[in-house]
C-alpha cells in the first residue's frame, strides 16, 4: 500500500456517467480531482455502458423538464469542446391511455413548459408512424426535442477531456474515514481530500438501505424488413406508458447501433446483487415484451435477437439522491438514478461538484434529499 501524502480537493468514487461528469466539472473549476474506479475502464458491470440512451424533456414532473433545458446546453457544449457527436435528434413518441394520469401529466408538463410537441390524431397516426399499432384507447404525442445520446462515446469523451484530473481505475474503495480531511483507502493506495463524492451506482445500495438493484434485459429485436424502424427513416425513440401488457413503461430506440435491430426494453427488472448480476436469470420482462411486440410492432420478429444486461438502482419514489451525507457534510452522495439518470449526467456532475465545494446548488434539490426515505444510512461510514 502506498500512502499518498498529496491531498486532493475532491475524490470522486465511481467512474460511471455521474462520477465522470462530476470529476470533469471539478477539474474544469481547477480543483485537484481524483476519480477512482473499482474496475478497469471501460467496463460493462454497472449502469452506464451500452451504445445509446434516450434524452427527452417529456417527464411527469416540471423539475425534471426544467433541468433538461440546461442539460441539452451542457451536452452541446461537450460536443463542441471535444469535437464529437454525442446527440442525434429523433423525437420521442409517447403513447398511453388517453385519460391515464401518467400520459396526461407528461403531455401537460411539456405544454406548460412550451416544449415543442406534436399531438398525433388517431386517424393520422399511421401516416406519421408507420408499422406501429396504436392500441384502442391510447393516444400519442411527440416530444420533438428528444433523441439518442451515444452513451459509450459520451463516457469516453468526458473521462478523457484533458482537464488535469487524475483517473485511477482497477482500485476498489474499501474504506472511507470521515473528517475535515477524508481518507479513502482502496485496493491500491490511500488518498486524502477535503471532500468526497460517492457515485457508486448499484454498489451504493451498500450505503443506502432504501435502494434496490434490478437487472434489465436489454433486448434488441430484428426487423422483418431491414430499415423499417431505422433512424435514417426518421423512426423516433418511443415510450409507452400504461400499455395493456405491462405495469411499467416500455421504451425503445430506433435501429441504429446494430443495423437491422431495434432496442426495446421493459423499464423494470428483477432484483439482483451487482456482484452476481448474471445469476439473475428471470426473463418475465422478455415475456412481457414479446407480447407487446406481437401486438404493437408487426414489423419485428417477436423474439429478441440480442440480449445484453445493465443495472438500475431504484429508489422507492424513482427520484434521484443528490445530497450531502447527513452527518458528514463534506461527503456528497449521488445515487439512485432509477433507470433515467444518463441524460442528466452533465448537470448532475455540476450539482455534485457544487455540493462538494459547499456552494449553494443551482437548482432546488429538495426532491432529491436523502432524508426523504427516513432510512438510516447503513454503517458504511
Ligand atoms: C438498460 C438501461 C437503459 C437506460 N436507459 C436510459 C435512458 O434511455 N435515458 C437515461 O437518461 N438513462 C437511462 N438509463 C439510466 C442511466 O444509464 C443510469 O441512471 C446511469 O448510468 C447511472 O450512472 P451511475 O454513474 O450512477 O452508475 P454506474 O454507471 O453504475 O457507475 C458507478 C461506478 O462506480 C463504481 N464503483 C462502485 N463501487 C465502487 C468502489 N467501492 N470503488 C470504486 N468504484 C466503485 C462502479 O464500478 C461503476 O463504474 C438506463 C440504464 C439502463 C441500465
Amino acid at each position: 500500500w502506498s500512502a499518498e501524502k498529496v491531498g486532493y480537493d475532491c475524490i470522486v468514487i465511481g467512474a460511471g456517467v455521474q462520477g465522470s461528469f462530476t470529476a470533469y466539472q471539478l477539474a474544469k473549476k481547477k480543483k485537484a480531482t481524483l476519480l477512482l474506479e473499482q474496475f478497469l475502464l471501460p467496463h460493462t458491470r454497472g449502469s452506464s455502458h451500452g451504445q445509446t440512451r434516450i434524452i427527452r424533456k417529456a417527464y411527469e414532473e416540471d423539475f425534471y423538464t426544467h433541468m433538461m433545458e440546461e442539460c441539452y446546453q451542457l451536452w452541446a457544449q461537450l460536443e463542441r469542446e471535444a469535437g464529437v457527436k454525442l446527440y442525434r435528434q429523433t423525437g420521442l413518441l409517447v403513447m398511453g391511455p388517453e385519460n391515464s394520469q401518467d400520459y396526461q401529466m407528461m403531455k401537460n408538463t411539456l405544454q406548460r413548459n412550451q416544449v415543442p410537441t406534436v399531438i398525433l390524431k388517431r386517424d393520422e397516426f399511421s401516416s406519421h408512424i408507420p408499422n406501429v399499432i396504436l392500441s384502442d384507447g391510447d393516444a400519442a404525442f411527440v416530444d420533438t426535442t428528444a433523441g439518442v445520446l451515444y452513451a459509450d462515446r459520451a463516457l469516453r469523451t468526458v473521462q478523457f477531456q484533458k482537464l488535469g484530473g487524475v483517473i485511477k481505475d482497477g482500485q476498489k474503495v474499501t474504506d472511507i474515514k470521515p473528517g475535515p480531511v477524508v481518507t479513502v483507502s482502496t485496493s491500491g493506495g490511500v488518498y486524502r481530500a477535503k471532500s468526497v463524492v460517492i457515485t457508486a451506482g448499484p454498489w451504493a445500495n451498500r450505503l443506502l438501505s432504501a435502494h434496490s438493484v434490478v437487472r434489465i434485459n436489454v433486448c434488441y429485436w430484428k426487423e422483418k424488413q431491414p430499415g423499417l424502424y431505422n433512424v435514417k427513416r426518421r423512426f423516433p425513440c418511443f415510450l409507452h406508458t400504461g400499455s395493456k401488457e405491462a405495469r411499467d413503461h416500455i421504451y425503445g430506440l430506433p435501429s441504429n447501433e446494430y443495423p437491422g435491430l431495434i432496442k426495446i426494453c421493459y423499464h423494470n427488472g428483477s432484483e439482483t446483487d451487482p456482484d452476481k448480476r448474471d445469476r439473475q436469470t428471470d426473463r418475465s420482462d422478455i415475456d412481457i415484451l414479446r407480447r407487446y411486440i406481437t401486438h404493437c410492432f408487426p414489423g419485428l420478429e417477436p423474439e429478441p435477437a440480442v440480449v445484453e444486461s445493465c443495472l438500475y438502482t431504484l429508489t422507492p419514489d424513482r427520484h434521484f439522491v443528490l445530497d450531502c451525507h447527513p452527518t458528514h457534510s463534506n461527503i456528497v452522495i449521488g445515487a439512485g438514478f432509477s433507470g433515467h439518470g444518463f441524460k442528466f449526467g452533465p448537470l448532475i456532475g455540476k450539482l455534485l461538484c457544487e455540493l462538494s465545494q459547499g456552494e449553494v446548488p443551482s437548482y432546488d434539490l429538495s426532491p432529491f434529499r436523502i432524508r426523504r426515505f427516513q432510512a438510516k444510512m447503513k454503517s458504511a461510514l
